[in-house]
């Protein structure tokens, strides 16, 4: 046992300083994130194991945990012949005579170490030995049998017992800041059943006993305040935005009713009631002279683009540019002449923004349409507004550039600024390039305007949204039949299907997914030899292959060939994910389904049953795993999107879908949404930090890692 000593812990130092850890064990540690003395007293217990009680060996049961307390017994040492596998063998026999076999793998050394007829106890899993026709405890640790343990995500190697050894000792003398006050907020939070509910312990106190319970109401409150402590940075770092923001000149737009009025008659079709008071929602916000923030949610078709149109016109009456930013270059060349044709009617103009352009100087306020080639390099905005280094962005991003990237530069020209920067498909960029499309040279910022076809589950939305700035457009202006989804057990009952449909004259998507850091040439491959596998079951058919890696203009003609009958199979990346219109496509079939996430499925199924015929989904996966099931079958349980976002949460966890939303929140590993009174605490406890900074704050953000307060 180290000795303890008065001196503070030093924080910072590598783990390599402990005397139990050396190289070996260092890089085990750092392959759960643990580098320092700090991360390790913030590596939180996955649960926690109740040691005090005793299981009699009569009541195990296969498949559960057990602390059997007994004699040990026939320990023998067997090595498998030809194999350098080992395993110990044993018998515990308990106070009533009952007995139990205990086996550990590959720990040899236990057969000299444990010692015939001597008690113990043995903490394990019972399982059932399906060769022998009996139970057995398997690889149990051995306890000292009193209170509460915690135990710990373990892997390679690493198990709790000596992650409890490396830790315990730390919390000795352990003395954390604390920017909660002494009397702790004397609001009661029903549902926290603590003996003094609302009362959160002191941080360090809930360190130690998160490590450490002697009781399990203990662990409770010690992991109660550590998620209060997640939410409070949560809010504290929304809080921080917010004033920025607040403080951020933008240029004040007036409704253009007039105009307005004009275009909406023009359109093709009547606007849906929710589509105008969407509309008018947004356009009434741009009256700010402080930039605003806004999120446009709405389900796939849902009507979006003639929305922001609406927005955007108000904004080119007012005398100033608007630019409209979509994932790819297929997008842009689509959504330039659909926005071209409607702007017809009114004196505007839409410009097309090619990736590498510098800049286009046009004369009047104008609408540009492009990719991240929009975006201008105005001063640096990522990193400098937010507490912690920007979070990696959501995978399965096509086309666009790594995060790290720096904008290309592209400019409106001289003069006019830019009044309202539109994001489309939001999702599918990263957090750094949302964050640089909103950056204005001049010195009024553009108002923002997000699109996303992904909802954000309401618990999201009501602890990280101020309500004015989210928006969302319910239902679907067209009547379409709702799309059946259904697990194919092969990729020959797909083309079954694909015989008949294609027969009819419907089209169909194949998508195939881009497994990570595969090659260029090794993905073509194997979109290749799917599409080849299509073609053999449906000779006669046209299918084309259709991927990033063609070049812009190939890949229009392939979609334009497709939009017009002239293919019927298209076998694709997910380049197709997003705005493809294509209404006599009405199967989409998506192969291993298990490597995408549920709101990419869904933007994916979204594709199709757009025109009258019945829509069809596959989804193909060999892969047997419980998280993918419940992934795969949400999806054939709803087409509502907004369930599946609710859903999606609960599957990843608030982590990801935060990090896709802004830069620089912090993860919650322990907090939960849902807890909305813990979330509006937070929240005032935040706004009342920032008025009034308290004297541990620095220390403990710093603690978190969270940058400082400034
Ligand atoms: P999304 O919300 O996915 O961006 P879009 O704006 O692309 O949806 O609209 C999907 C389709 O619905 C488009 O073809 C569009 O022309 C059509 N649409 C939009 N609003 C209406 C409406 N009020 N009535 C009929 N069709 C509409
Ligand atoms: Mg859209």
């Amino acid at each position: 046992m180290p000795t303890a000593t008065k001196t503070q812990l030093n924080l910072s130092a590598p783990v390599t300083t402990l005397p139990r850890v050396g190289p070996s064990v260092a890089t085990k540690l750092a392959r759960l994130g643990i580098q320092t003395l700090r991360d390790l007293i913030l590596y939180w217990p996955r649960t926690w194991l109740d040691m005090s009680v005793v299981t009699p060996i009569k009541a195990v049961q296969t498949d559960q945990f057990a602390l059997i307390q007994g004699t040990l017994h026939d320990i023998t040492l067997e090595r498998r012949t030809g194999s350098r596998a080992v395993r110990v063998q044993a018998t515990v026999r308990d106070e009533a005579g009952s007995e139990l076999a205990v086996l550990w793998f590959g720990q040899a050394y236990l057969a000299t170490s444990l010692v015939e007829g001597r008690s113990y106890f043995l903490a394990g899993t019972v399982k059932w030995d399906w060769h022998r026709k009996r139970r057995y405890l398997a690889s149990p640790t051995r306890e000292t049998g009193l209170g509460v343990v915690a135990i710990y995500s373990e892997t390679e190697g690493l198990t709790s017992r000596f992650l409890r050894g490396l830790i315990q000792p730390l919390l000795v003398d352990l003395n954390l800041p604390d920017p909660l006050p002494q009397q702790a907020t004397p609001q009661i939070s029903p549902g926290v059943s603590s003996d003094s509910p609302g009362v959160y312990l002191r941080l360090t106190q809930a360190v130690q006993s998160i490590h450490h319970p002697t009781t399990f109401a203990e662990a409770f409150r010690a992991k109660e305040r550590l998620a209060y402590d997640e939410h409070l940075l949560l809010q504290l770092g929304l809080a921080r935005q917010r004033q920025k923001q607040l403080t951020t000149p933008a240029f004040s737009i007036p409704p253009s009713i007039d105009a307005i009025k004009r275009l909406v008659t023009s359109l093709p079709f009547t606007l849906t009631d929710a589509q105008r008071r969407a509309a008018w929602d947004l356009i009434q916000h741009l009256q700010s002279v402080h930039q605003t923030h806004q999120l446009l949610q709405g389900d796939v078709g849902s009507g979006k683009t003639v929305v922001a149109l609406l927005v955007a016109l108000s904004v080119l009456e007012s005398g100033y540019h608007v630019t409209w930013m979509v994932p790819t270059q297929l997008l842009a060349r689509q959504l330039h002449e659909r926005i071209g044709q409607l702007l017809t009617k009114t004196k505007h103009q839409a410009v097309l923004v090619m990736q590498g352009e510098e800049s286009v100087e046009t004369r009047q306020p104008t609408l540009f349409v492009g990719t991240h080639a929009l975006l201008s390099r105005g001063p640096a905005r990522a990193g400098d507004s937010s507490p912690v280094s920007t979070w990696p962005s959501q995978g399965g991003e096509v086309n666009s550039p790594s995060s790290s990237e720096v904008p290309p530069a592209f400019s409106t020209g001289r003069g006019r600024p830019v009044g309202l920067a539109i994001i489309d498909e939001q999702q599918r960029f990263g957090v750094v390039q949302r964050e640089a499309a909103r950056t204005s040279p001049h010195d009024r910022q553009p108002h923002v305007l997000t699109m996303t076809a992904t909802p954000i589950p309401r618990s999201l939305a009501l602890a990280i949204l101020d309500e004015q700035s989210l928006v969302t457009l319910k239902g679907k202006p067209t009547h379409q039949l709702p799309i059946i989804t259904k697990r194919a057990r092969s990729r020959a009952e797909v083309i079954e299907h694909l015989k008949g449909s294609t027969q009819r004259g419907e089209q169909a998507f194949v998508v195939v997914p881009r497994i990570d850091k595969q090659s260029d040439r090794l993905f073509a491959q194997s979109i290749e030899s799917v599409a080849a596998s299509y073609r053999k079951g449906l000779p006669g058919v046209t299918l084309v292959v259709l991927h990033g890696q063609q070049s812009s203009d190939e890949q229009a003609t392939i979609l334009d060939q497709f939009s017009h009958g002239a293919i019927a199979i298209l076998v694709a990346t997910t380049v197709v994910e997003v705005g493809v219109d294509v209404p006599a496509a009405t199967v989409m079939v998506i192969e291993e389904a298990d490597r995408f996430g549920l709101a990419q499925l869904h933007q994916l199924r979204g594709r199709i049953g757009r025109g009258t015929g019945q829509g069809t989904c596959y989804l193909l996966s060999d892969v047997r795993d419980e998280q993918i099931e419940a992934r795969l079958g949400a999806l054939l349980e709803t087409n509502d999107g907004f369930v599946l976002a609710q859903r999606d949460l609960e599957l990843r966890g608030p982590g990801e879908l935060l990090g896709t939303l802004q830069a620089g929140l912090p993860d919650l590993k322990l907090a939960s949404l849902d807890d909305t009174l813990m979330v509006e605490q937070a929240r005032q406890q935040a706004e009342e930090w920032l008025k009034d900074l308290p004297k541990q704050l620095e220390a403990w953000l710093t603690l978190y890692q969270q940058g400082t307060s400034r």
